[in-house]
């Protein structure tokens, strides 16, 4: 797996778009979403384009497991370590981005807690 070209992460993770950059590694970008919804609102992509987190699964099972890995390592900085793990999937379920991204979500007035 590679880039696409015309990929909004795929250029964020290439540097060619800025952004707040948070973590990055060889095989992983993580920054700052730009309409953050909680306190802390950290996107974490793998650097590969990959349409959405089932198909990295599928693909690449260590590279999932890795950006769970990237997702406490910034919850444990920026936060208390406490998070939630959010990967929308499919137009209708609010995937907006067809480049698998973990939405990491903590801190105060995070939005995404359920009851
Ligand atoms: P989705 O709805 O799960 O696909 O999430 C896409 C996320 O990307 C949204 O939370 C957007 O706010 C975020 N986003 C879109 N464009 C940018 C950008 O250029 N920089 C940082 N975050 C972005």
């Amino acid at each position: 797996m590679a880039q696409d070209a015309d990929c909004l992460f795929c250029k964020i993770a290439a540097g060619t778009i800025p952004s707040t950059k948070v973590y990055e590694d060889d095989t992983v970008y993580a920054f700052k979403d730009i309409n953050p919804v909680s306190e802390v609102h950290v996107l974490v992509i793998p650097k590969d384009h990959y349409p959405n987190a089932a198909a990295v699964a599928k693909a690449d099972p260590t590279l999932i497991a890795h950006i769970i890995e990237v997702a406490q390592k910034i919850a444990d900085e920026q936060s208390d370590g406490a998070f939630h793990l959010l990967f929308n999937t499919g137009e209708a379920a609010g995937q907006t981005v067809f480049h698998c991204h973990a939405h990491v979500l903590g801190g105060k007035a995070d939005a995404a807690k359920v009851a």
